[in-house]
């Protein structure tokens, strides 16, 4: 049986991770399930997947979490700290699906101890790619990406060299707000944000795919991931979402990884990787599919893959920087302290206040010099927003 852990079980990841899962029950020895908020569902899943060790990261739920698994052998433990000794505790894979940049320290603690790490959670790669790297490296650990897109150009790139690619084009829905009038786009409401036309996925990174923040951590996340230059890197809009990356090689092939939206092909392949195995996800129907269409991405609309091309450039701390202001922006929106349009004005102004600093681009990686950055570009980012 293969150990396994999920980081962030009742998301959306989460939650469809599980479902892959719960569908082979004897193949699996689940050892901790992670959560925040829902203590029902992780208390649910933990007894039902009779996992050893449930943690919330919310300390203030501990006997919440406690008393919902009352009558079962699951611990509970609750907090950051409960949360890195579950990440810590011997497996063979284990799903990163927390949302945002804390994430990132559970992450290091799988690679530490030589797991593979399927990597939902992109913000570890945009945050600190060359920590997350150097950490696998020196632990013989694996890092396999769960993103669609990644998990397409993963799928590309096998048997391939990666000097013979000329292009990754990585596809964007173009969110909720694809066909709005630009001047419409300061009015947009967080409800109106968190529609997606074709993917079902959790909250924030429903509103960052309508600014494309989603896609320019997926941007540089692609950069980190398969150490391409950032110029061969492309954005294209296809509303569809049924082709999810193209790889273009040196003789003019372009490889596209076509597949219906369904999150639980790429955490399907990553979780079997690296055979492939049958997965529940519908068959394509190439013929009743009316059209595929394809424009390239309006930078006015969407400033946040500007900004991507700018952290890239800068390197160093700057992507830690770039998401901890977005995480903030994002939160500002959502309490509707703040407008769409502004969240990417808040994110370049922090970049900005924030680019004389010389450990910016300077300080070698650590964990510390990362979460420093990521504090400081939060505090940096409510001070422009308090003062507007
Ligand atoms: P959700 O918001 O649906 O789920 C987030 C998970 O993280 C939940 O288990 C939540 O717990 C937990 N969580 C929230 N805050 C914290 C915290 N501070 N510390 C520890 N755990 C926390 O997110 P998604 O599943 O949509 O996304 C997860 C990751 O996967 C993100 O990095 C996202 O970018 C990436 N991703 C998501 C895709 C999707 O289809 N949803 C596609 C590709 C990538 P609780 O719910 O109990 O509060």
């Amino acid at each position: 049986m293969r150990k396994v852990s999920i980081l962030g079980a009742t998301g959306s990841i989460g939650q469809n991770t599980i479902d892959l899962i719960k569908r082979a029950p004897d193949a699996y020895d689940v050892v901790a399930l992670t959560g925040a908020r829902n203590i029902a569902q992780l208390a649910k899943d933990a007894v039902d997947l009779r996992a050893q060790v449930a943690v919330t990261a919310d300390p203030t739920l501990l006997d919440d979490l406690r008393a919902a698994l009352a009558g079962s052998d699951v611990e509970a433990a609750a907090g950051p700290n409960a949360l890195e000794d579950a990440a810590a505790r011997t497996v063979d894979w284990v799903m990163s699906a927390i949302i945002g940049a804390a994430g990132l320290a559970p992450g290091l603690k799988v690679l530490e101890q030589g797991a593979a790490l399927a990597l939902a959670n992109k913000e570890s790669m945009v945050c600190a790619g060359a920590l997350v790297k150097a950490t696998a490296h020196k632990h013989g650990a694996r890092v396999l990406p769960v993103d669609s897109e990644h998990s397409a150009v993963f799928q590309g790139l096998i048997g391939e060299d990666i000097n013979t690619v000329e292009r990754i084009i990585i596809t964007a829905s173009g969110g909720a707000f694809r066909d709005w009038p630009m001047e419409k786009l300061a009015t947009a409401t967080p409800a109106q944000a968190a529609t997606h036309p074709n993917w079902d996925m959790g909250q924030r990174i429903t509103i960052d795919s309508a600014s494309m923040f989603n896609k320019a951590l997926e941007v540089i996340e692609t950069r980190e991931f398969f150490e391409v230059d950032p110029s061969i890197i492309e954005v294209l809009v296809h509303p569809q979402s049924m082709i999810h990356a193209l790889v273009g090689f040196n003789d003019g092939a372009l490889m596209a990884h076509v597949g219906p939206p369904d999150m639980r092909h790429a955490i399907g392949f990553a979780l079997h990787w690296p055979e492939r195995r049958n997965l529940p996800v519908e068959r394509l129907d190439l013929a009743a599919l009316s059209q595929l269409t394809f424009r390239d991405p309006d930078e006015k609309r969407w400033p946040a893959l500007r900004l991507a091309r700018d952290v890239m450039a800068a390197g160093g701390h700057t992507g830690a920087v770039f998401n901890a202001a977005k995480e903030r922006a994002l939160d500002h929106f959502i309490s509707e302290h703040i407008g769409f349009m502004q969240m990417a004005e808040v994110v370049e102004e922090v970049l900005t206040r924030l680019s004389a600093q010389s450990s910016l681009t300077n300080a070698e990686m650590s964990l510390d010099s990362v979460l420093e950055m990521d504090h400081l570009a939060r505090k940096t980012a409510d001070d422009i927003i308090a003062k507007q």
